[in-house]
């Protein structure tokens, strides 16, 4: 049975980190990939230019628009292909903003309107173009949910994983070098005593680097896997994983009825 023990959680920086035991890289690489490619988010895709003497060409301003994370809500919004409207664009996979600006300086991702209140760009102080006077920009745009395999806008965050460390302090030759070496707080040091920082070794990439300082310092993995996920604002980590997990489901299901 696989079970599921949360280490971390920064709301704020969006990140999450838990232990999956009984479960093995394959199942661990699934969920990665699933939320990588596949769990959909809102982004813009097609946009109308309406007016743009800023310095940026229109190609630029669209690109950094179709870039810009929008707080997505999965249960109001369907993936265009699975619309009822077949592909004609409706008020279910479709999202229409508007970005009207003529104000000297950075013109703001919160300066952006949206139709739905729920869904706009999550970065209000994400700057899109610089405006000196007499500029300005006026663009209509329509975002729709996508998926990151098909365009990596549409990705909802990071994912990663590692086997569980576990580092192990015995007699150390020389702990001053392993202090002076440590740039991530693995070690504190206590009279001639070199000690762990638990809470730190999970972030550490430099483990190995500390196991071949001194052989009294041993590095060692368990069975079971840390996995990072990191959100870049559309979806909460947990939608995430819990989207991922859905949609495994479905393909399960999908492959059983071929078989
Ligand atoms: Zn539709």
């Amino acid at each position: 049975m696989i079970k599921l023990e949360k280490v971390k959680e920064e709301k704020k920086k969006s990140k999450l980190l838990f232990l999956i035991k009984g479960a093995d890289e394959i199942f661990a690489n699934t969920i990665r990939r699933l939320i990588v490619e596949e769990v959909p988010t809102l982004a813009v895709e097609d946009l109308e230019i309406k007016d743009n003497n800023s310095a940026l060409y229109d190609e630029m301003l669209a690109l950094r628009l179709g870039l810009i994370p929008i707080k997505t809500d999965l249960g109001s919004y369907t993936l265009k292909e699975k619309c009822k409207c077949v592909g004609a664009g409706c008020a279910r996979c479709e999202l229409k903003m508007t970005l009207k600006a003529s104000k000297k300086g950075y013109v703001y991702a919160e300066e952006a309107k949206s139709t739905d209140p729920k869904c706009s760009f999550v970065q209000e102080k994400m700057p899109i173009v610089k405006l000196i006077s007499k500029q300005k920009v006026d663009v209509q745009m329509t975002a729709i949910l996508g998926q990151g395999k098909t365009h990596i806008k549409w990705s909802p965050g990071m994912a990663f994983y590692k086997h569980e460390p576990v580092l192990k302090v015995g007699s150390v030759k020389n702990p001053d070098l392993v202090v002076e070496q440590c740039t991530d707080g693995v070690f504190e040091q206590k009279g001639s005593k070199l000690i762990v920082v638990e809470e730190k070794v999970y972030d550490s990439n430099l483990l190995e680097h500390y196991a071949a300082l001194d052989n009294g310092i041993s590095l060692e993995h368990t069975d079971s896997i840390l996995f990072f996920v990191e959100s870049w604002g559309q979806l909460s980590c947990k939608e995430m994983l819990s989207t991922a997990g859905e949609i495994l489901q479905e393909k399960v299901e999908e492959m059983e009825k071929l078989i």
